[in-house]
């Protein structure tokens, strides 16, 4: 909090217009899941194999220069150098989200050394039926499970990342988080899929309104022990209670293409430099005031995690709501009380389980 509230006002007082806050660094595609949603290991074989180098990752930390780097993929873990993209990030003094489905987590602990920068963000999208069903892996939340408590147990920082599509249960998601503060974990990360081209499963992304009342009805009345990592207004934003246009500069996004334009989610062109892509992106083109259809229901933490946390910052009535929303956490509302008890009928309900286990030669081979 006191890094990302000195590096917002250093960035105000130089007056620059627009900032990274973290970087999305996706040193690889591959992964050892191919959950129904995701839309980012659909890339033909030989872009599946490639890497970036340990190198390359901190070239694009140093020109980005934002304090936190966040490191989906793909699953990092079965990146060869890891440990060592992990332990360069660690010496810049780069708050690290290593983000990860965990099913690698226990045997490659060894491998790096507990740090108040290095966090491990586990990808966990519920309770066990609901997390298993939309990670298309029978017995994936066991093994998360027991991964997380080991970590825990070794001195690691950990906090979950769950990503909700429609025919979510909100009931099960708080009973999920009961679950994840029980165990130990530090923060809760919560936010809507997006609906990548690219994703298998097209049918169960929410729109805009469908996702507003989901959240609702998931965070108002919360208890008192839940913890969540990241900004309260962009939590706000999510049940419905503020506006905000999308700051896509905010996260930007580098792979094995280059810099990607606009954002994480969509895939305009790549700049060779960072400095280029905020040259020349046609910014104005995107945001769901833009008129542009890929954005229309986008409320995705890459694109509006960056506007609340400036607007926390840009102003007294913005940094006044952000000090109510750490004081006022209990968020009462009647009518989201009756929401929860809507019934729902959860995607796993009337949906077959596609249990897919990748080939050896896909995945787990392709590590060092
Ligand atoms: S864990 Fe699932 S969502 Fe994440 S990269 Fe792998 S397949 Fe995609
Ligand atoms: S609205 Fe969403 S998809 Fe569009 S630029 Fe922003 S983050 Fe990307």
């Amino acid at each position: 909090m006191w890094t990302v509230a000195t590096y917002v006002l250093k960035q105000r007082l130089k007056r620059r217009q627009r900032y990274p806050l973290v970087l999305m660094l996706e040193p690889l595609f591959r992964c050892n899941l191919a959950c129904a949603g995701c839309g980012k290991i659909q890339y033909p074989a030989h872009i599946l194999k490639k890497n970036l180098s340990p190198e390359e990752c901190f070239k694009a930390v140093d020109e980005c220069g934002a304090p936190m780097v966040s490191i989906p993929g793909g699953e990092p873990l079965m990146h060869p150098e890891i440990d060592k993209i992990v332990e360069g990030l660690v010496a810049r003094k780069k708050y690290i989200y290593l983000c990860t489905n965990a099913l690698l987590l226990k045997e490659k602990l060894s491998l790096f050394k507990p740090s108040k920068y290095l966090s491990f963000s586990v990808h966990l999208d519920g309770q066990r039926e609901h997390h298993d069903f939309s990670v298309c892996r029978e017995g994936g939340y066991e093994i998360a499970v027991e991964a997380v408590r080991e970590a825990i147990r070794a001195g690691f920082r950990v906090t979950t990342n769950s990503t909700l599509f429609d025919g979510v249960d909100p009931q099960s998601v708080r009973a999920f988080f009961d679950e994840m503060m029980d165990l130990g974990v530090e923060g809760i990360m919560v936010a809507p899929g997006y609906s990548y081209d690219k994703a298998p499963d097209q049918q169960h992304f929410m729109g805009r309104a469908r996702t507003r009342r989901t959240f609702k009805a998931i965070l108002s009345n919360r208890k008192r022990n839940w913890i969540f990592n990241q900004s309260p207004l962009y939590l706000e934003f999510l049940m419905g209670k503020r506006h905000y246009n999308c700051t896509p500069w905010g996260m930007p996004t580098y792979n094995l293409f280059g810099w990607q334009k606009p954002c994480y989610l969509l895939q305009d062109g790549y700049a060779d430099t960072f400095a280029e892509l905020m040259e020349s992106t046609a910014w104005e083109q995107y945001g769901t005031e833009s008129g542009n259809p890929k954005c229309a229901n986008c409320m995705v933490h890459c694109g509006f995690e960056p506007s609340a946390v400036h607007d926390g910052f840009s102003s007294l009535r913005g940094f006044a709501a952000m000090a109510r929303s750490y004081l006022f956490t209990a968020y009462r509302d009647q009518d989201a009380e009756r929401l929860l008890q809507e019934p729902v009928r959860p995607v796993h309900a009337h949906n077959p389980f596609v249990n897919i286990q990748l080939e050896p030669s896909a995945s787990e081979s392709q590590q060092a």
